[in-house]
């Protein structure tokens, strides 16, 4: 295979012919090279490609020239869209290469004609819901592919995408009525049949996790396991190898339990006052507990005894109706799965309560309208490595950010991929033409005028660059400290998280070209903005989890316990990584200028400084403001 990527990747190769523009990279064919390979020999393969290698090509065209049948799995569903309607077929077309390519999407986002049907009879639902519903009933009758993207005029939160759709628990599987029409099983079945299948990772790992049974695997017959966006794959597994219950969870089986007992005119009082005691349970645990964002220890989400107490009320209101629908099993179908899921729930929060799990690590969230009650493992490595032992795969890891100062042990380690082969591209960026590091003379950051310090170089950098900036923050206190103050002290428009929807903020700062974006977590990685309306990312402190986080505490007491140092061994690969992702905002094209700025001195200042500075693209280091400023006039000119 490695003659036919060479000729691929040639300049006057077929890849050469199909795309406009296309100059062939060393960095990008050395790639498709050692994915090449990891397809050969079966091995799995660590890569990390930094931007601007082409690193989507890279697999692409090894996958597809092996002929062999490859599920690609994408971090977010944007990435899956594109790779689907755009990457995916321009390559198979300048390849002149058949198969079939499926594009798979988690099951909420198909229609569920049960839940529909069940939705459309139900005299309780509002007029604004049942507006929206006759907009998908009528879109039903002419879909092909069932995908709620496809209703007209239908937000992506709407609410009655929750009526009309199902998940692992309350789908019926095969005693559906519905089932030989059934969309989910639809999209399923032409994914089997598919060569090249697209996925995003948590339909990825709840397959791995076998979280979504009742319906055929994902992996069975993969022969080729392409994970991009890998350094995600911690998080998310986590999630899916762990569990959770949550309001919405114990509200939605109420509701169907009280419809499906109706329909079988089985609603007798007993049951009424059941799944009423146990909604007015959820009610109240949603009122005792802390209000406060973010994941919360379990010990402070139940500090105080009413919430303890509600816990508990919860616990046994929750058993009375799993007594009570026990006996209706065989009533109906849908009383056998609601019957079903009560089962599963009660299980789920017996082991919560009695936090018997030492494998695992109990914390709760809580939002405006919800509360999750979350177990999550304190190590995936070992589920994730019987998981693909199951699939004799070759699996590729790939993403921008995965190795920190040039090692990938922090990421194998975390996903069991000890001995997996690895490989690193760098980026064929002219970063001394195109960007500089600046390193601010700065106070300690927790010394108490260390945010005014911040907004005082902000301010002057966002003049010099006239906008086009992102000041990244660890907290949504420091969001709004700084939004604030920015806003008094800059003369061009300030957006600050919080205040307008992700895709409405980016739409806002790509739009007005001069703008400055204050955000948090959810704008260091993800965020692509090419050109000139980002020229100077700011990053406020290096990004270490913060100490109260339950999962950090639990990890950093687990790493202790195997005698391994938790600051050097996972707080600063993570915090690297998620810096290096930030810093990744910024240069994003070969025309792509600008300035990264880190405040936090301890990068220059500490030991452990060098593996955070060694893990970032090699611009050219600054630490003199006046340089700086005149790169950043003459950027934005
Ligand atoms: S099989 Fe499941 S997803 Fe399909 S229509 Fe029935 S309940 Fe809905």
């Amino acid at each position: 295979m490695s003659a036919a990527v060479s000729r691929a990747f040639a300049a006057d190769g077929p890849l050469s012919l199909a795309f406009p523009g296309y100059t062939p990279r060393s960095q990008q064919s050395a790639m498709a090279q050692a994915v090449a390979q990891a397809i050969e020999t079966r091995e799995p393969l660590v890569v990390e490609a930094a931007t601007g290698t082409g690193k989507t090509l890279a697999y692409l065209v090894p996958a597809l020239l092996s002929g062999q049948r490859t599920l690609i799995s994408t971090g977010t569903r944007a990435l899956q869209d594109q790779l689907f309607e755009r990457d995916l077929p321009a390559t198979r077309d300048a390849l002149e290469i058949g198969g079939r390519i499926a594009r798979l999407k988690g099951r909420s986002n198909y229609l569920c004609l049960y839940r529909m049907d069940q939705a459309l009879d139900d005299g309780s639902l509002s007029p604004y819901l049942r507006r929206d519903l006759q907009r998908v009933r009528r879109w039903a009758g002419h879909t092909r592919d069932g995908d709620l993207a496809g209703v007209e005029g239908l937000q992506e939160d709407a609410p009655v995408r929750m009526q009309v759709s199902s998940t692992a628990e309350n789908c019926l599987g095969q005693r559906c009525p519905r089932y030989e029409d059934c969309w989910v099983m639809d999209a399923r079945r032409k994914a089997q049949a598919a060569d090249v299948v697209v996925v995003n990772h948590h339909l990825l790992f709840a397959d791995l996790a076998l979280k979504d049974t009742g319906f055929a695997e994902l992996l069975p017959g993969a022969d080729i396991v392409i994970v991009d966006e890998a350094h995600q794959v911690p998080e998310i597994a986590g999630q899916f190898f762990g569990y959770a219950i949550s309001a919405r969870q114990l509200r939605e089986l109420a509701g169907d339990s009280q419809r499906e007992a109706e329909d079988a005119g089985l609603a007798d009082a007993e049951l009424v006052d059941a799944l009423q005691a146990m909604s007015e349970a959820v009610d109240q645990l949603f009122r005792q507990l802390p209000h406060v964002g973010g994941r919360q220890a379990w010990e402070s989400a139940f500090a105080s005894a009413p919430a303890l107490a509600a816990l508990e009320a919860l616990g046994a209101a929750q058993t009375t109706v799993c007594t009570r629908l026990d006996p209706l099993e065989q009533a109906s179908d849908g009383l056998a799965t609601c019957s079903q899921r009560a089962i599963v729930l009660n299980a789920r929060l017996k082991t919560l309560i009695s936090g018997e799990d030492i494998e695992h690590v109990r914390w709760a969230e809580v939002s405006r309208t919800n509360f999750a009650l979350r177990s999550t493992p304190l190590v995936i490595a070992d589920r994730f490595q019987a998981s693909r032992a199951r699939e004799p795969a070759a699996w590729i890891f790939s993403s921008a950010t995965l190795a920190v100062d040039g090692r990938f042990d922090h990421f194998k380690r975390e996903i069991g991929a000890e001995t997996a082969r690895e490989a690193e591209f760098d980026s064929p960026f002219d970063f001394d033409r195109q960007a500089r590091l600046f390193l601010p003379a700065m106070p300690d950051p927790r010394a108490p005028d260390y945010r005014a310090a911040v907004i005082e170089r902000a301010a002057e950098l966002i003049d010099a660059s006239a906008g086009g900036a992102f000041l990244l923050c660890t907290s949504h206190a420091a969001v709004r400290e700084y939004g604030q103050a920015l806003r008094e002290r800059v003369d061009v428009p300030v957006l600050q998280q919080g205040e307008q929807s992700k895709h409405a903020l980016l739409h806002a700062f790509r739009t007005d070209g001069n703008a400055v974006l204050v955000g948090t977590q959810s704008f260091w990685e993800g965020v692509d903005v090419p050109g000139r309306a980002l020229r100077l990312v700011m990053i406020d402190r290096l990004p270490f989890l913060a100490p109260s986080d339950p999962l950090l505490r639990a990890r950093v007491e687990h790493l202790k316990a195997q005698g391994l140092e938790p600051f050097r061994d996972y707080q600063i690969p993570h915090a690297a990584m998620t810096l290096k992702q930030g810093a990744g905002r910024l240069i994003r094209g070969t025309e792509d200028r600008g300035v990264l700025v880190i405040f936090d001195p301890r990068i220059h200042r500490t030991g452990y400084g060098k593996a955070f500075l060694n893990s970032l693209p090699p611009f050219p280091v600054e630490t003199d403001r006046l340089p700086i400023l005149s790169f950043l006039r003459e950027v934005s000119a």
